[in-house]
């Protein structure tokens, strides 16, 4: 078997997928936090661009991929798409592992996808500033990247806890010129709520999205950007799987299962989506699992209801699997897993059967990280060593079933950040 598939633009797309188009039912619209309406265009025109708007909005199947997009996304896309053979012998398994890797984007995860994308989006419209939240500290990375490349000045609100473990990221987003504040923090009423009750809050990507939120509220130059949950950003992320698709051809491989980590469901959306369509268009039978951490449940515990995406209360009402506005999850190494609440249109995918969601405690996810960087070489980041635990465990299942399954998995991003988080607990 050949280790990888071609990395030849015949391998990449011009459109975005939108699974909008081949739903039998869409799911429940976004309410307005205050009037509890179906939110319109004139309520999301302060926060973000209106061809970013066009974009969460559209039902068209097919949405065009700017060619001033493709000509930064081409930098490095397609990603590869390899054969797992190292792990695959490792497990001594039947089954065929392939994994999805977006840790090759500049920033080293799929972020960079929709960063570049938003980004293009407001420098056509003359924004000046962007301003957004960052958990683990991929995010603000990606969009840095992003608006250096267009011209725009940003500010990241980061997670505290992130921002102590992680320091090699904000270096990182400051080289890229962008400004990095501590979050909670006292800049803004969100924040100072917070920091008055404890100045070491370890804080959480709810709250830190208040800030952002508020900052663009209040400057009217300045546009928000969020990295996950959204349609549009779900959206962005679809080149992942339409490339997947058209690289395992070169294998003459189709996927059975197909498994994705899930903080606010972006990465996981990117790689599925293009194949669920397959499911409803074309009567195929591909598994699909999401896969979060046992202290973070909001897929394998939480409840389907309309609930805030932020902390504050100043986001719209979204229909989605949520922990409740208020949790705030244990100060885990996946910081960009630590999120209340589940995008939308992956929460929809679960209440309609088409994916399924797992959970694995931490311990099972540094060992699933340590086999995967002995066996093929790349230390992946905490979030995505979730996607291998699943991996794993249903690489042993095909085994004990004498079956030769196909397994396709998004290997989101590197750990080569996150360095620290292997070093304390990866005993
Ligand atoms: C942000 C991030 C995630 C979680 O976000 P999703 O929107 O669920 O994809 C997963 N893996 C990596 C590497 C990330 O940076």
């Amino acid at each position: 078997m050949q280790k990888f598939a071609t990395r030849d633009s015949k391998n990449s797309t011009d459109y975005f997928y939108n699974i909008k188009a081949d739903l039998p039912e869409l799911p429940e619209p976004p309410l307005h936090p205050g009037e509890k309406r179906p939110i319109n265009k004139d309520d999301l025109l302060p926060l973000f661009p209106e061809g970013f708007i066009k974009h969460e909005t559209t039902l068209e199947e097919k949405v065009p991929i700017p060619q001033k997009v493709l000509d930064v996304l081409s930098m490095y896309r397609p990603t590869p798409l390899v054969y797992a053979d190292g792990l695959k012998k490792y497990l001594d398994t039947p089954a065929h592992i392939f994994f999805k890797y977006e840790g090759a984007g500049p920033t080293g995860s799929h972020k960079s996808n929709t960063a570049i994308v938003q980004a293009y989006l407001a420098a056509e419209e003359g924004v000046k500033r962007m301003s957004t939240e960052t958990g683990a500290g991929q995010w603000g990375s990606a969009l840095s990247m992003a608006c250096s490349s267009y011209g725009i000045d940003l500010s990241v609100f980061m997670v505290r806890i992130s921002y102590r473990q992680k320091p090699g990221r904000r270096i990182m987003m400051e080289m890229f010129g962008a400004d990095v504040f501590e979050s909670p923090g006292n800049r803004t009423d969100a924040g100072k709520k917070f920091f008055a009750e404890d100045p070491e809050h370890p804080g959480s990507l709810g709250i830190a999205i208040s800030e952002a939120i508020e900052l663009a509220i209040k400057d009217e130059g300045t546009k928000y950007s969020l990295g996950s949950v959204l349609d549009s950003v779900l959206l962005h992320q679809t080149v992942i799987g339409q490339e997947a698709e058209k690289q395992m051809k070169e294998f003459g491989l189709e996927p059975d299962i197909i498994i994705g980590c899930v903080g606010g469901g972006s990465n996981f959306a990117g790689l599925s989506f293009p194949f669920i369509g397959k499911n409803l268009k074309e009567n195929r039978n591909i598994k699909f699992y999401a896969v979060e951490p046992e202290v973070c449940p909001t897929m394998t515990k939480g409840e389907l209801r309309y609930d805030f995406g932020d902390s504050s209360g100043m986001t719209p009402l979204l229909y989605m699997y949520t922990l409740g506005k208020d949790f705030v999850p244990p100060p885990i190494h996946a910081g960009g897993l630590r999120y209340h609440g589940m995008a939308p249109l992956v929460s929809h995918m679960q209440k309609k059967e088409y994916v399924d969601s797992v959970s694995f405690p931490e311990p099972d996810v540094f060992n699933a990280a340590n086999v995967f960087l002995r066996t093929e070489g790349i230390l992946p980041a905490p979030e995505s060593a979730h996607a291998i635990a699943k991996v794993i465990e249903e690489a042993e299942k095909a085994k004990a079933e004498n079956k030769e399954k196909v397994i396709l998995f998004n290997l989101s991003g590197h750990g080569f950040f996150d360095i620290n988080a292997y070093s304390k607990n990866n005993k």
